[in-house]
């Protein structure tokens, strides 16, 4: 099942399941719960994890072109994200260590836009990257969670884009930047998305490949993260954790269409604007975790 957050033609935000191009809204007393949360978080908490039956709403459904995409989870309560999971992108970065001894960050919940959005580069002297990665949203309150019972905390999996600064600043900084944390465009419940050793992640810039992993090679698995995370803190439903990008980052520039997917997730594209950009205050330009100067040319490879 894919749950997607919209805002209908009457601007009222809604969530909704999406087959074959076509959201039929999900049943309104379904999504009631406490309010001022989104309609994606009071499903959460009414269904649960997993998911299981949605009820719909009665109608013929709206084409998914119509619509606005909003942020799967418009408002998790916190972003927790995965510096250095993947070795190759430790490598790429010259970094000696992982998320083994670096532990996790967080990202700014008010830096989420929907797939068809817009990243705005804050800055006109800085490096700007991105970084496509696996994203997990939490089903139910996780709290000490053993690796062995992780998955039945998981709602669903989404695509991620962790639209990075270059630099010396602390990552919560670099990272959180309005419009730094593109989710989308739905998230897929875990009985869609199967087996996670067989997903494929990638990332392309205006069509050129950069970025192209097994989920499987990540230093720390999904379940593993899940142990961790909880164990530092309460993970709420809603609440999402990225599982950290592999090789390939490289600068975006004003203009961009920069694309993550993931097999049997789905599929984001967000453009890129520095119409706004003006020059950076901070001084973290040069510092910081060294990027790769150059891209690295990515061959497509055969999915398996
Ligand atoms: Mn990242």
């Amino acid at each position: 099942m894919k749950l997607l957050s919209y805002r209908g033609r009457d601007g009222l935000d809604r969530v909704g399941v999406v087959a074959d191009g076509v959201v039929r809204e999900v049943s309104p007393e379904r999504a009631a719960g406490p309010a001022g949360l989104s309609p994606m978080r009071r499903l959460i908490a009414a269904s649960g994890s997993p998911a299981g039956e949605v009820p719909l709403a009665d109608g013929p459904g709206v084409p998914l072109d119509e619509v606005r995409v909003l942020p799967p989870v418009p408002d998790p309560t916190k972003i927790v994200a995965a510096p250095v999971n993947y070795v190759d992108h430790q490598a790429e970065m010259s970094q000696s260590v992982h998320v083994g001894s670096l532990g996790v960050f967080l990202k700014a919940p008010s830096s989420l836009i929907g797939a068809g959005d817009v990243v705005r580069l804050p800055y006109t002297d800085r490096r700007f990257d991105q970084e496509g990665e696996l994203a997990v949203v939490i089903g139910r309150t996780a709290r000490g969670v053993p690796a062995a019972d992780a998955l039945s905390h998981v709602f669903g999996y989404t695509c991620l884009l962790d639209i990075t600064m270059r630099g010396g600043e602390d990552r919560s900084t670099r990272k959180s930047f309005d419009t730094f944390t593109p989710m989308g465009p739905w998230l897929v419940t875990p009985d869609e998305v199967g087996p996670l050793e067989t997903l494929r992640l990638t990332c392309s810039v205006n069509g050129t490949l950069r970025q192209d992993a097994d989920v499987r090679d990540l230093i720390w698995d999904v379940p593993a993260l899940i142990e961790y995370v909880s164990s530092v803190m309460t993970l709420h439903p809603g609440d999402v954790i990225s599982t950290g990008t592999p090789a390939g980052v490289g600068a975006i520039n004003d203009g961009d269409s920069v694309t993550a997917a993931v097999t049997r997730v789905g599929e984001l594209t967000v453009g890129v604007s520095a119409a706004s950009a003006v020059t950076c205050p901070t001084l973290g330009a040069g510092a910081g975790p060294v990027p790769p100067a150059e891209l690295t040319p990515v061959r497509a490879r055969t999915a398996n």
